[in-house]
């Protein structure tokens, strides 16, 4: 898409990628490569309602004739219905909906721009500058933003850029100080907005229901169109009708040109087993050495890694693996970075100073990176939605692009770096969301009547369950009936108790106590996870050590320095069963979709020296409890059934089932096993048997235990054929080890787990 700035003139051969991989092969790491097509462009002209300033801004900047599918939604957006794009990575999404929006913009009116990251908000933000078009006053409205700029946004702004959490918490309490950039609002734009799944995606349902409540209010005329940006995916109009509660048209026929992708499947080699230990080089390793192979043979290259710890740690190893000036060329890049840091990487790699850069799926979303031959993608990204998205930072401007999936050592990966046909040719799945869920609608509800008293009608806005969440919210005291509409009743500010991106608390702040600067930030679960006291924390390729974890003033305190191990925290679960929702029989086995409560606690952590426990007892922690109201799916199976069970290692059996089936589970439902968790007993008290559960780790749920459900057959079969076919002996990552146990991998059964899953299985329907 030619807004983004041109390659870089000395452009590699095309199979360079290809080469460096061949080259890094020690035992047949490369298990597969599939040849992508490219396609030829179709380009056409703009509708006459686009403006004619616009149509010349964009085609100083390279768009002269627009694809077909920018073209379509320019029309239908200026013409007043809402849109959804729906088309890959890079093919010009952006023009579209600015030729729509910047013409409405020029006829008086004004756009708001809502990006997942600030970060993604500011780079639209210099797309738009570079456009230079006059009459556009645009700017970023974020955190970053001093209280002069946000004057200025209000009394001025007629373009604005900002993400979901300033709308809720900055714009709609203030609503009345925005009131002339509402009276005048034509467009919406939500960009990247497959992103918005699980509880992020519903809680920014019902910040777009609050959204278009306060248009409408202040709005004069046509009330906003919203124009929706997604990577493909298999639903995009029911995407935009769940996210925005509109009816919207989508736009799939991609008119671009596609640069041809050569992916490639990659498994890292078995590591010796020692003390029978099997298990494969770590996905991140690998990535470290080929992203250094890359730079050294001059391709640029991006890592995504899917942690944050893990980009760090990817970043340094590729520098330590390149010595001298190259080790100046890489780079990590993550989320939690302060905003000065970010625009200096992204400017790096626009600029080809930094070639090789780790990044966590922060620069996944649209921040226009060119120039890169080779994207690595190290790990199963979560979703097909990203797995594309990510493979398309690669090859942009129609030159031959290689994507590379490492697979991980965990179940999940191994199943897919062996088929292809799911990897590859998998439809991209439909965003899973919840607006419904209680936890996310009634405290919008309350800030809904904080901004405006609710009325009958406003309830329908906000779907099926207003009705009775509202009853509830006026039982509870939050709001009070009046003949005109429901009031908000307390003295707070309900807004500022929503945390749309989950229920993670307070970000937790990194602090050199030396100096008292800032390092980096992270939600608070992570920090009981991280940046305990005496835990070691990886940040741009320098190590601290953490001196105390503060979590009445979330603030850690760290100090410079590597002590030549790193820190490896344990917890412990209980789960509560508190209400039935659903339950099947299969035979003696059962299933339940259940309510429950879980309670977790990091209560000790291991010091690590090259990824192997030090042996030394492990270190206490003194941290709180953590509790999680959410949604559990439960088997169970009565323990005199079970006497086939090889050894009689019940908790070891169920104990593997259970880590092969949160593995598996996002082949099923649109999650990552880092959204899920689970608790699995050889007999639970709740139901007296043997029981697995598999919970969703978000307050209220997500929708994922359900989705589990839903499709249990489905599911635990593919769980038991992983473990069973599986070539280890006794368990390995690939199948019933997880990396994020809580109990260290211990006790576990691969032949148990089989046996169980055969017998839970014996009499699906
Ligand atoms: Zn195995
Ligand atoms: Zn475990």
């Amino acid at each position: 898409m030619p807004i983004i700035a041109p390659r870089r003139a000395e452009t590699r051969q095309d199979s360079s990628a290809l080469a460096v991989l061949r080259a890094a092969q020690r035992a047949g790491e490369l298990v597969h490569l599939e040849d992508i097509p490219g396609q030829q462009g179709r380009s056409t002209s703009w509708p006459e309602t686009v403006r004619p300033e616009i149509a010349a801004a964009l085609a100083a900047r390279g768009v002269v004739s627009p694809w077909t599918h920018q073209a379509q939604a320019a029309a239908l957006a200026l013409a007043g219905r809402h849109v959804i794009i729906a088309t890959r990575a890079a093919s010009g999404k952006s023009a579209g909906y600015l030729a729509a929006a910047l013409s409405q913009v020029l006829d008086g009116g004004t756009a708001l721009y809502i990006a997942p990251t600030k970060a993604l908000a500011a780079d639209q933000l210099k797309a738009i500058g570079d456009l230079g078009v006059r009459g556009i006053r645009a700017t970023c409205y974020d955190g970053d933003s001093t209280i002069a700029e946000r004057t200025w946004a209000q009394a001025h702004a007629n373009y604005l850029l900002t993400n979901p959490d300033m709308i809720q918490n900055g714009m709609l309490p203030n609503h009345a100080r925005w009131r002339g950039f509402f009276r005048r609002l034509r467009v919406v734009i939500i960009d990247e907005c497959h992103g918005y799944r699980g509880v992020f995606g519903s809680h920014v349902a019902q910040v777009l229901r609050r959204l278009r409540r306060i248009a409408a209010h202040y709005g004069v005329g046509q009330p906003p169109v919203f124009i929706l940006a997604s990577a493909t995916i298999g639903n995009p109009a029911d995407c935009a009708r769940q996210l925005t509660g509109l009816d919207a048209v989508a736009v799939t026929d991609d008119g671009s040109p596609r640069a041809p992708v050569t992916f490639a499947l990659w498994e890292p080699p078995l590591l010796h087993t020692y003390a029978e230990v099997r298990a494969r080089r770590p996905a991140t390793t690998e990535a470290a050495d080929l992203l250094a192979a890359m730079v050294r043979a001059e391709v640029p290259a991006l890592a995504f890694i899917r942690s944050r710890r893990g980009a760090e740690t990817v970043a340094m190893a590729a520098r330590d693996a390149l010595d001298g000036e190259l080790a100046g060329n890489v780079a990590a890049y993550r989320s939690g970075y302060l905003p000065d840091d970010r625009r200096e990487l992204e400017a790096g790699l626009r600029g080809g100073r930094l070639t090789g850069m780790a990044t966590t799926s922060a620069l996944e979303l649209g921040i226009n990176m060119t120039g890169l031959d080779a994207v690595l993608i190290a790990g199963w990204p979560g979703t097909w939605a990203s797995l594309w998205q990510q493979a398309g930072r690669a090859g942009r401007a129609g030159h031959h692009a290689t994507a590379v999936f490492i697979a991980r050592d965990d179940p999940l990966d191994s199943y897919l770096v062996h088929h292809p046909d799911k990897l590859l040719r998998h439809p991209v799945e439909p965003a899973v969301l919840d607006p419904a869920n209680p936890y996310v609608l009634g405290p919008h509800l309350a800030a809904a009547a904080a901004e405006l008293p609710l009325t009958g009608p406003d309830l329908e806005l906000f779907g099926p369950a207003a009705a009775t969440t509202v009853n509830d919210l006026t039982a509870a005291g939050e709001l009070r009936k009046r003949p005109s509409g429901w009031y908000y009743a307390r003295h707070r500010r309900p807004s500022r108790e929503i945390s749309i991106r989950g229920d993670l608390g307070r970000p937790v702040r990194v602090v050199e106590e030396a100096t008292g600067r800032l390092v980096g930030t992270m939600d608070e679960p992570s920090a009981h996870r991280y940046v305990h006291d005496g835990a070691v924390y990886l940040h741009q390729g320098e190590s601290y050590l953490v001196s105390r974890l503060e979590l009445a003033d979330s603030v850690a305190l760290v100090e410079p320095g590597d002590p030549g191990y790193t820190t490896q925290a344990r917890d412990l679960t209980d789960i509560d069963v508190m209400r039935e929702r659903r339950r099947v029989r299969w035979g003696d086995a059962e299933l339940v979709l259940a309510d429950v409560r879980v309670t977790r606690q990091v209560v000790e952590y291991a010091r690590l020296r090259s990824g192997k426990k030090i042996k030394e007892p492990a270190v206490p922690l003194e941290l709180p409890q953590r509790t999680l109201s959410t949604v559990a799916v439960a088997w169970t199976i009565p323990n005199d059934c079970l006497l086939s069970i090889p050894g009689n290692d019940l908790g070891g059996a169920a104990h593997a089932a259970e880590h092969a089936a949160i593995g598996l589970l996002p082949l099923f439902a649109t999650c990552d096993r880092w959204d899920i968790g689970g608790l699995s007993t050889e007999l639970h008290p709740a139901t007296g048997q043997l029981t697995v559960f598999v919970y969703d780790g978000h307050a209220g749920g997500a929708g994922f235990a359900e989705r589990g459900f839903t499709v249990a057959a489905d599911w635990l079969s593919a769980t038991r054929n992983a473990i069973a076919t599986c070539p280890c002996e006794a368990g390995c990552p690939s199948c019933v080890q997880s990396p994020k146990c809580g109990n260290g991998n211990s006790p576990l059964s691969k032949a148990g787990a089989v046996s169980l899953l055969d017998l839970v299985l014996s009499n699906t329907p």
